[in-house]
């Protein structure tokens, strides 16, 4: 029973352990009694990227999308994937937190458990790192959640909605991330979406509810039909949030997702009670738990959903079901997910009959994955996979080669030395 970090990086923190050992995996519903998790290897890696996004402009964003693809090993050979997607100007977890927390904390906690004790891996989870407000360092621990509903999956031969007793759903309509830096780039972005046979568009908003209003003025004039989804990421100050709402409202959007950091309480109040668009949260919905404390507070009209965000599915999934029990909307998002974190979230999505369009705009920024066969995506919809676990098949080849490819020096570096 092993835990093995699997790196080519420069990074000496992330010095090499080992190279996996690969085994032939079982055919799947092999399940025996008894079936132990065996070892867990990490690689840390970074896709790389096409476009502007805000979220990966900087030092630490510019080099790719870094993600630690997780597998999980059973001690009959059989193997699950997952994947944590650390974005530091998103959240205070980075790829080298991700590495290190999954490494020596996550990971070991998990070796040597039943692989089909889905609440025991939970409770190891809860017990490895203690929460600050809410769970602690959820996008790294979602990657090892995804890695065992995908071993849970491939032993059992089912797919995700097959475990949860549901039908899979799908396929998904996804929308198109617009985040314009200057207003003559919008016409622009929108056609790169609309081309690719995207009719609805998210819009990234704040700090200058000027700019936004008349951002989102310019997207419904060329979109008059489309869902229009604006996302603050908690840029406005609550007295800026509550002027910029009604005339958002008045310029086409739909809903606000984020006006507020989430510890705005009073604030995420007092937009609720004007009323004047939907309120949405996203940043700061971890647990279930502080999404029902959130829903008593009336901070909110319905969630903006990540997986990623929340610790993984079975978070994910009881605060679905908490915002359909009172009513509330949920809407799809992620963290610009890649190819395995994006099969999780569209099994979700789908189990659980998504009916909004789903900001999931990994296949907008992302341009490489590492999965034998890719994801169906065309005409801005999503086919959800079926498959058992998570639905895909990662080739360890290509997250090899991915590994290298991140760990070159990117041109700045070869400047400097
Ligand atoms: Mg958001």
């Amino acid at each position: 029973m092993s835990m093995h970090l699997v790196t080519t990086t420069r990074r000496r923190f992330l010095a090499a352990a080992s190279v996996a050992v690969l085994q032939a995996p079982l055919v799947a519903g092999a399940a025996a009694p008894g079936v132990k998790i065996e070892r867990v290897d990490l690689f840390p890696l970074r896709y790389p990227m096409t476009g502007y996004f805000k979220f990966f402009s900087d030092a630490h964003g510019s080099s790719g999308r870094g993600a630690v693809i997780v597998k999980v090993t059973a001690d009959n050979g059989v193997v699950g994937w997952g994947q944590s997607v650390p974005i530091p100007r998103w959240s205070y977890e980075t790829l080298q937190t991700a590495t290190i927390v999954l490494r020596d904390y996550f990971g070991p906690a998990v070796v040597g458990l039943d692989a089909l004790d889905m609440d025991a891996a939970q409770r190891a989870l809860d017990g490895a790192l203690a929460g600050g407000f809410s769970t602690g360092m959820p996008i790294s621990r979602a990657g090892l959640d995804l890695a065992l509903h995908d071993l849970l999956g491939k032993l059992q031969g089912k797919s995700l909605a097959e475990l949860w007793g549901r039908k899979p759903g799908g396929p998904l309509t996804l929308s198109w991330t617009l985040n314009p830096r200057t207003l003559d780039e919008v016409d622009e972005l929108i056609d790169s979406g609309w081309e690719r046979g995207y009719r609805h568009f998210n819009i990234k908003v704040a700090p200058d509810p000027k700019f936004d209003v008349e951002l989102a003025r310019r997207v419904r004039k060329r979109v008059p039909d489309g869902f229009l989804w604006a996302d603050a990421n908690g840029g406005y100050e609550p007295d800026v949030a509550l002027a910029a709402a009604p005339q958002l409202a008045d310029a086409g959007v739909d809903v606000l997702e984020a006006p507020l950091k989430p510890n705005r309480i009073r604030g995420y109040q007092a937009l609720k009670r004007q009323g004047a668009l939907p309120i949405l949260m996203d940043e700061g919905i971890v647990s279930p738990i502080e999404l029902e404390e959130f829903i008593r507070l009336k901070m909110l009209d319905g969630v903006a959903m990540k997986p990623s965000r929340c610790g993984g599915l079975v978070s994910a999934r009881r605060q679905i079901e908490l915002l359909q029990r009172d009513d509330l909307m949920w809407l799809g998002s992620g963290l610009t997910d890649p190819d395995i974190s994006l099969a999780a979230t569209l099994g979700l999505y789908g189990a659980y009959e998504l009916k909004k369009p789903a900001a999931l705009n990994g296949p907008q920024f992302l341009t490489a994955d590492v999965l034998t066969k890719p994801l169906t995506i065309k005409n801005g919809q999503a086919e959800v996979p079926t498959g058992p676990g998570l639905g895909i098949e990662v080739d360890e080849a290509e997250v090899i080669e991915l590994m290298k490819k991140s760990s070159r020096p990117t041109k700045k570096e070869q400047a400097r030395s």
